[in-house]
């Protein structure tokens, strides 16, 4: 059952091939049986997504089912779940009960019914590009398990590259749904911003996060995304503006459509094993009709620099909340509110989370706020220039999500900056807010290689549908790691 796409457990939910029972059980019984190996779930919720899949069998037999209704669903562990632990992969947050439903976890389960199997592993707070930063330990990528499935949402992946969840859901600050969806060999969609709630999405950085789907193909991402999307009052970036229907345009040609590849992502750092395979891409959309064309992005090379401004400062902001007074991890045995402080936040957050913390409270102290935060900003609205001139000549921007295929356990730990420049390809897309998505485009030595689109604002519909024809073209997205076919 755990090859079906989504539009086939659909269709045989309702045929009554097996009933939403029978498929959450299957999926329930492969954690079982593989997560202790990969790590991927923080939290399983086996009692409460059978009864919810008994739910979803009598919604169907009703007649008042939506296209989702009881298809399981795995929650990275950054959405409040209203009555589940929400840990945001902290030891700060490990007791934490949320007491409400992020708006897209109310969308899924609530109106569209799919089942929420449990909550998936992340670096912590999001922080990371290897899920090594979690409190709950690392993840292993299902395709080679000595290696990262990516990071920050490397729960989420490995566990649909297992076979563990159809899709999982997953949020995107500077790369974290496309590098990992890249590493694990999988189709991961971070849609514009504002276009899906950021309400209860456990913040990091808030001008650049955004939450999405990661599905093993784009029609199975296509049905997810449609269904978390739209206009949410409870967050005031939330964009009031109609969803377009993404699954409608899947099998639209691909003719005459104008690709840009961006000469500074095809330069030096970028493995020339993916790159091979990029270009073998680049020649499979040709021969569906697309035409390519030669784009700059000038100012790609500051996108890691301004990011490593933006990004701390806001997280040194948003995490100001946990102080081990009102919620989160508190120290025992403290005399003062100052030491409370100091090690509630000190026992609470891990290394990498502390590092950001002070690199964040550093950028916007008094003296150093000019010459580095306002000065991201500045460099920030250049690389979104970029690419508004690149829409002006292309309609979409294509080119690797990450330099190279996934690197070994531990291989990066000590030295941040060389996993900071993992995100050198995706970050560009959350600085400028548009839409931009990883799928499968091959494999070196039986790893993945992800191909990164992105389009401009509200083209998530445009990117499935090409996505979609180079998956109707070629079957990467149908292979499985053998240990868990
Ligand atoms: N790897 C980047 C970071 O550590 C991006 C993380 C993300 O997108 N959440 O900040």
């Amino acid at each position: 059952m755990h090859t079906l796409s989504i539009k086939e457990m659909s269709e045989g939910l309702r045929a009554k091939k097996f009933s939403s029972r029978e498929l959450t059980a299957h999926y329930l019984a492969r954690i079982e049986r593989h997560d202790g190996a990969l790590n991927s779930y923080i939290t399983v919720t086996a009692e409460r997504a059978l009864k919810h899949a008994e739910a979803a069998d009598a919604r169907l037999e009703r007649g008042d089912a939506h296209t989702l209704t009881g298809i399981p669903l795995a929650q990275k562990d950054i959405f409040c779940t209203l009555g589940v632990k929400t840990s945001c992969a902290s030891k700060m947050l490990d007791s934490f009960i949320a007491p409400y439903d992020a708006t897209i976890v109310q969308k899924l389960h609530h109106d569209a019914g799919m089942v929420m199997l449990g909550k998936c592993n992340m670096d912590e707070f999001a922080m990371g590009s290897s899920n090594e930063t979690s409190f709950y330990g690392p993840v292993k990528n299902p395709w080679d398990t000595t290696r990262v499935p990516g990071g920050s949402s490397g729960g989420s992946v490995a566990a649909v590259a297992a076979g563990l969840a159809p899709a999982a859901t997953a949020s995107d600050t500077g790369g974290s749904i496309r590098q990992p969806a890249a590493l694990c060999g999988l189709t991961g969609i971070k849609p514009t911003y504002g276009r899906v709630s950021r309400y209860g999405m456990i913040a990091f950085a808030s001008s650049l996060d955004q939450a999405g789907v990661v599905a093993r193909s784009a029609e199975d991402a296509a049905h997810v995304l449609q269904a978390m999307s739209g206009f949410d009052p409870l967050d005031s970036t939330s964009i009031e503006r109609p969803v377009d229907d993404l699954v409608a345009g899947l099998g639209a040609s691909i003719k005459g459509l104008k690709i840009g590849l961006p000469k500074e992502y095809f330069a030096e750092g970028l493995a020339a094993s993916s790159r091979e395979k990029i270009d073998a891409a680049i020649k499979t959309l040709q021969s569906l009709g697309a035409e390519i064309v030669e784009i700059s992005l000038p100012n790609s090379p500051l996108s890691v620099p301004t990011y490593y401004v933006v990004a701390p400062a806001e997280a040194s902001s948003n995490l100001a909340r946990f102080d081990g007074v009102r919620y989160g991890h508190r120290a025992e045995g403290v005399k003062t509110l100052e030491e409370l402080y100091k090690r509630s936040r000190g026992e609470g957050f891990g290394a990498e989370v502390q590092r950001r913390i002070m690199v964040g409270t550093y950028v916007l102290s008094h003296g150093y706020y000019d010459a580095y935060y306002l000065q991201a900003q500045k460099v920030r609205k250049l690389i979104y220039e970029d690419f508004k001139r690149a829409f002006e000549r292309v309609d979409l921007v294509l080119g690797p999500t990450a330099t190279d295929v996934a690197f070994g356990l531990g291989s990066k730990t000590d030295d941040p900056v060389a996993m900071y420049l993992n995100d050198i390809y995706t970050i560009a897309a959350n600085l400028a807010g548009i839409p931009a998505m990883s799928l499968n485009c091959g494999f070196v030595e039986g790893l993945p290689v992800g191909l990164q689109l992105m389009g401009n604002y509200f083209s998530e519909a445009r990117l499935l549908n090409v996505a979609h024809q180079f998956q109707q073209a070629t079957d990467f997205h149908k292979q499985m790691p053998k240990a868990y076919v």
